[in-house]
C-alpha cells in the first residue's frame, strides 16, 4: 500500500522456539504450510518518531497481547502486509547495530540456516534486553477487611508497607504462594491498579560521582575560604588535579570530610560534579607504560609490505600470516592496528579465548593506550555491557577479544585480526552455529576491508584457499629469540656464560633467530618390548631427571579427549578403523561391540590383532591424575601442578595455575590443553607429551589434523629462551605421518599427505558439510526420527537430480547420550549442501551444524 506513512521492518526478540521451523505434526517433505514464519515484521512508524527511527534502533513494538524489543532492519514508504501496528517507543537514542551488522547478520542467517532473530540477537551484549513489566499499586479506596481473603489481605499488606511492586518482585515475597489469583480478585475489587512499564538493561554499567575543580576552582586562594575542613580539600583538589574527574569516595577519604563540606565548594562554584559510568576492572590501559614498536626483521618487513598496501588502498583481502609460534606475528597485528588507527579508523582483533591471558591484553592496551576495548566471557554481564558502550560510542575503536567480538559495533571498521586462526573455539556451539573467523571473513567482504589470519599451524581448508589464490600467503618462517641487549640481560641473569649457542642466528641489527626445538619420537612397541610398561619411556625419564637437577621446568602433555574409547593393539600400533569412513570404532560396553560414528558400522570386538594376530589388543587412555602420581612416585619431592578441566573448575582460573607455574612455584606442568599462547616460560626446557595417540585415533575426520596443530603448539612452548630446550613425543605410531610432520616442525609436508587424504575421501575442503543433530528423550524417537529425516533428504537428492552429494548416516553420535537426551546425526556432505536442505522443514529437535569442526 502507498500513502505517505513510513513503515520499519523489524526483527522482534521472541522468547519463542529456537529451531529453523516449528511445527507439531511431523511435517512432510513438501509441506509448504510448513516454511518458517517470517523472520520480521512490519510495524507503522507514528508521526512522533517520524524523523526518530534509524535502521538499527533498538524499538518497542506490540506483538500479539504482549509487548516485546525488536531491532530495526529496514525502513520504506510501502509495507507487504495490509494492516501494520505502531511501533511504540524508541529504546535507545543511539543504534544498537550499525547497517553492516545487519548485513552481516542476513548473510549469517542465511549461510548457517539459523532463524534471522537469533542471528541478530546473538550480536547484542547480553543483558541489553527491554522487559516489559506489570506493575501493582493500591487504589486510593480503602478495602473493606472482611472481603479480603487471607492471601489478599497478606498482599495488601505488603503494597502498604513497600509501595508499588511489580510482579517479579512479588512472586519472590510470597515465593511459593498462589497469589496470582488473589491478586486478579484484588484488581477485580478496584482495590488493586495495574500498570505496564518497561524495564531496562539488565546491565547498566555503574555509576559513581566524581568531582573535579573548575577555572575557578584552580585559582581560588586558600585564604578566602572560611571553613578549615573546605580549606583542606580545595588544597587536596588543587595539590592534585589537573582537570581530571575523580571519585568523590576517593576524595571523602582521603581527606577526612564530609559530602557537605564538598558541597559546599560545588555552592561556590569552585567544583562541578557529575555521576559517570565505572570503568571496568580490566580496562588496563593507563596502567602500562606505552611500548614503541620494535624495527621489523627483513621477513615481517616483507609480510608487511603487502599488508600496508592493503589498508593503503582500504581494500577487502584476505591475508594468512603463517608462522611459527614466537615468529613475530603479533607485532605485525600490533603495526597493522597502529596503521588504522592513525587513519582515524577501527580494528577487530579476535583471539581465541584460551589465548586470551592478561598478557596478550597487556601487549595491545599497553601499545594504544586508552583505546583497546577487551570482550571475552570472564567478564561481568555488567562489564561487557559497558565495553560494548566504549565501543559504540566511539571511545574505544580497538576491540580485542574471544569469538564474539567479532560482533562488537566498532565504527569505521578498517581491519580486521583473526589469531589463531585454526582454533575450534572460533566455532559457536549453538543455534546459529557460527566460525567466528569465516565471519570476520564475511564482516570483511561487507566492510570492504582487510582481513588478516594468522596461525602457526593453519587450518588445512584455510591453507588450501591461500595456495589457490584466494587469499594472500604470508610466511614467518624464523622464529625471533629477541634483542641482543635483552638476551644478554637473560643470561646474565642466570649465570650463562655464551648465551649464543650455535643454534642461534642472527643480522646486523642485533635480533637474533632460534631455530625450533629438536623433537625426539619414541616407539612406546619398542619401550614395551624392551620391558618398559610405564607411561614413561626411558629417554622421557632420563630427559625429566636432567631437566628437573638443572632447576628448569618440565610440561607433560596428554590429550585426554576419546581417552579409552578406541581400540589399539600395544604390538603393532594397529587401530580398529571402519573401511567406510577411515575414522576409528569406538568400543561400547554394552554389546562388547565397536561402532562407527559417522556411518553406524558395527563389528564385534576382535579377541585377536587382525593385523599380527596379538592378544594385546585393548581399548587406551591414561589421566592426568595418573600422570601426577607417577611424576610423583618417580621423582620424590617434585612439585607437580595439574592443568586441566577438572582442576580449573575447582581451583581457580587458568590464570592463577599458570601465574604458579611462572613463579617457578612447580616443576612440573602437567596439562590437557595447550599452554596459553604469549606466554614466555623461559624456565620451560623440556616438553614431553606422553601420549600422541589418543587424540589421533578420535572417530572424526579433522582428528589428524587436529593432532598436529595440538603437537605443534605444544613443542613451541620448549625451548623459548638462551636456556634451549627439546621435546619428546612418545607414540605407538611412530611412522604416522602426522608425528613425522609435528617432529620436523613441517607444516608443508603434513598438508600435502592431510590433502590427499582428504582428496580421496571427499571430505572438506573438497566438499562441504552440515551435521545435522537430532536430540530426543527416548531412544526409539531418536532413530525413527533420523531414519525419516534421511528418507526424506535421500528421495529430495534423486528427485532434484543433485549432483556429488552424499548422506553419510544416519548414525548415534559419538557421544550417544548427553544430558540424558539422545543423540543421532546425519551428515551431509556435498558442493552445495544449502541446495539439498533450503527448504526442507525441520522439526523441533533438530541442530543444523554447517561447517562442524567435529563431527563428535
Ligand atoms: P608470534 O605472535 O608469532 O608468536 P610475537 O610477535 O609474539 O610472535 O614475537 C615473539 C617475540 O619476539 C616477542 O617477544 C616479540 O616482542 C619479539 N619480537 C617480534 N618482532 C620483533 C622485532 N622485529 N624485533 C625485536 N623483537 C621482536
Ligand atoms: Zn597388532
Ligand atoms: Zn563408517
Amino acid at each position: 500500500m502507498v500513502d505517505n506513512r513510513l513503515y520499519a521492518e523489524v526483527v522482534v526478540h521472541t522468547p519463542l522456539g529456537r529451531r529453523v521451523v516449528r511445527s507439531a505434526p511431523v511435517p512432510q517433505a513438501e509441506d509448504t504450510d510448513n516454511l518458517p514464519p517470517p523472520a520480521s515484521f512490519h510495524y507503522s512508524i507514528p508521526d512522533a518518531l517520524r524523523n526518530e527511527i534509524l535502521v538499527g534502533h533498538l524499538v518497542w513494538v506490540p506483538f500479539g497481547s504482549r509487548q516485546l524489543q525488536g531491532v530495526v532492519l529496514s525502513l520504506s514508504d510501502t509495507s507487504p502486509v495490509a494492516e501494520t501496528r505502531d511501533i511504540l517507543a524508541l529504546l535507545d537514542p543511539q543504534p544498537v547495530l550499525t547497517p553492516y551488522q545487519i548485513a552481516l547478520a542476513r548473510w549469517i542467517s542465511e549461510y548457517y540456516m539459523a532463524p534471522l532473530h537469533l542471528a541478530i540477537w546473538n550480536m547484542l551484549p547480553p543483558g541489553i534486553g527491554y522487559r516489559e513489566s506489570v506493575i501493582l499499586t493500591l487504589a486510593e479506596s480503602v478495602p473493606d477487611p472482611t472481603r479480603l481473603s487471607p492471601m489478599q489481605q497478606k498482599v495488601v499488606d505488603l503494597l502498604r508497607s513497600r509501595g508499588s511492586l511489580n510482579t517479579r518482585q512479588l512472586s519472590r515475597f510470597l515465593r511459593d504462594e498462589d497469589w496470582r489469583s488473589a491478586v486478579e480478585g484484588l484488581v477485580r475489587q478496584g482495590v488493586l491498579r495495574r500498570s505496564r512499564e518497561i524495564q531496562g538493561p539488565r546491565a547498566r554499567p555503574r555509576q559513581e560521582e566524581v568531582i573535579r575543580l573548575t577555572a575557578a576552582g584552580r585559582d581560588f586562594s586558600l585564604d578566602d575560604l572560611r571553613g578549615a575542613k573546605q580549606r583542606v580539600l580545595l588544597d587536596y583538589l588543587q595539590g592534585r588535579m589537573q582537570g581530571d574527574w575523580v571519585p568523590v569516595a576517593a576524595v571523602l577519604t582521603e581527606t577526612g570530610t564530609t559530602r557537605a563540606q564538598l558541597r559546599g565548594l560545588l555552592e561556590r562554584g569552585l567544583i562541578e560534579w557529575r555521576s559517570q559510568e565505572v570503568r571496568a576492572a580490566l580496562q588496563v590501559g593507563c596502567e602500562f607504560a606505552p611500548t614503541a614498536p620494535p624495527r621489523f626483521t627483513p621477513e615481517q618487513e616483507m609480510a608487511w609490505r603487502e599488508i600496508a598496501g592493503a589498508l593503503e588502498a582500504q581494500r577487502h583481502r584476505v591475508f594468512l600470516l603463517h608462522g611459527v609460534t614466537g615468529s613475530g606475528k603479533t607485532e605485525i597485528y600490533l603495526r597493522a592496528v597502529g596503521e588504522v588507527l592513525a587513519r582515524g579508523l577501527g580494528a577487530i582483533v579476535l583471539v581465541p579465548e584460551i589465548a586470551l591471558t592478561p598478557q596478550t591484553i597487556r601487549r595491545f592496551t599497553a601499545r594504544f593506550p586508552g583505546h583497546v576495548a577487551t570482550l571475552h566471557s570472564n567478564l561481568t554481564v555488567h562489564e561487557r555491557y559497558s565495553q560494548w558502550l566504549r565501543v559504540r560510542s566511539g571511545e574505544a575503536s580497538v576491540v580485542v577479544g574471544s569469538r564474539s567480538a567479532v560482533f562488537a559495533p566498532v565504527a569505521n571498521l578498517g581491519l580486521i585480526v583473526v589469531d589463531e586462526e585454526h582454533e575450534w573455539s572460533y566455532k559457536q556451539d549453538q543455534t546459529p552455529y557460527y566460525h567466528a573467523r569465516d565471519v570476520a571473513i564475511q564482516l570483511g567482504r561487507i566492510a570492504n576491508v582487510p582481513v588478516i589470519l594468522g596461525s602457526a599451524t593453519p587450518d588445512v581448508g584455510s591453507y588450501y584457499r591461500a595456495v589457490q589464490g584466494e587469499y594472500t600467503l604470508l610466511e614467518l618462517p624464523q622464529r625471533i629469540l629477541g634483542h641482543r641487549r635483552q638476551l644478554e640481560k637473560q643470561a646474565d641473569q642466570r649465570h650463562i656464560s655464551a648465551p649464543f649457542p650455535e643454534r642461534i642466528g642472527g643480522d646486523d641489527e642485533g635480533i637474533r633467530y632460534m631455530e625450533l626445538p629438536p623433537v625426539l619420537v619414541v616407539d612406546l612397541r619398542q619401550e614395551l618390548r624392551a620391558g618398559n610398561r610405564g607411561i614413561f619411556s626411558r629417554a622421557l625419564q632420563k630427559a625429566m631427571s636432567e631437566a628437573l637437577s638443572a632447576g628448569e621446568q618440565v610440561i607433560l602433555f596428554l590429550n585426554r579427549r576419546g581417552a579409552a574409547t578406541f581400540v589399539m593393539c600395544r604390538d603393532c600400533g594397529h587401530v580398529l578403523r571402519c573401511p567406510r569412513c577411515n575414522v576409528s570404532l569406538t568400543y561400547h560396553g554394552e554389546g562388547h561391540n565397536l561402532i562407527c560414528h559417522h556411518c553406524n558400522y558395527r563389528l564385534p570386538m576382535p579377541d585377536a590383532c587382525p593385523q599380527c594376530m596379538s592378544a594385546r589388543i585393548k581399548f587406551f587412555g591414561i589421566g592426568t591424575q595418573k600422570v601426577q602420581e607417577v611424576t610423583e612416585a618417580t621423582f620424590p619431592g617434585v612439585r607437580t601442578l595439574r592443568w586441566d578441566r577438572d582442576v580449573t573448575g575447582a581451583a581457580g582460573s587458568h590464570e592463577r595455575i599458570l601465574e604458579k607455574f611462572i613463579n617457578h612455584e612447580a616443576d612440573v606442568l602437567i596439562g590437557t590443553q595447550m599452554i596459553a599462547k604469549g606466554l614466555d616460560l623461559p624456565l620451560v626446557t623440556l616438553v614431553g607429551v606422553v601420549s600422541a595417540d589418543t587424540a589421533l585415533h578420535l572417530p572424526d575426520f579433522r582428528a589428524i589434523e587436529r593432532t598436529f596443530q595440538i603437537l605443534t603448539q605444544v613443542a613451541g612452548r620448549a625451548g623459548r629462551s638462551v636456556l634451549g630446550g627439546k621435546v619428546i613425543i612418545q607414540t605407538y605410531n611412530p611412522q604416522h605421518y602426522c608425528i613425522q610432520a609435528a617432529s620436523r616442525h613441517d607444516y608443508k609436508a603434513f598438508y600435502q599427505q592431510e590433502m590427499a587424504c582428504r582428496r580421496e575421501l571427499w571430505y572438506p575442503p573438497f566438499s562441504q558439510l552440515v551435521r545435522l543433530v537430532y536430540v530426543h528423550r527416548s531412544a526409539r524417537a531418536c532413530r525413527e526420527e533420523a531414519k525419516r529425516m534421511h528418507r526424506i533428504l535421500l528421495h529430495k537428492i534423486k528427485r532434484l537430480g543433485l549432483p556429488e552429494t552424499d548422506l553419510v548416516g544416519p548414525a548415534p553420535c559419538f557421544l550417544t547420550r548427553l544430558r540424558g537426551r539422545y543423540r543421532w546425526q546425519i551428515v551431509v556432505c556435498s558442493k552445495d549442501p544449502h541446495a539439498l536442505l533450503s527448504g526442507v522443514p525441520l522439526p523441533l529437535g533438530w541442530r543444523v551444524d554447517v561447517d562442524p569442526v567435529s563431527l563428535l
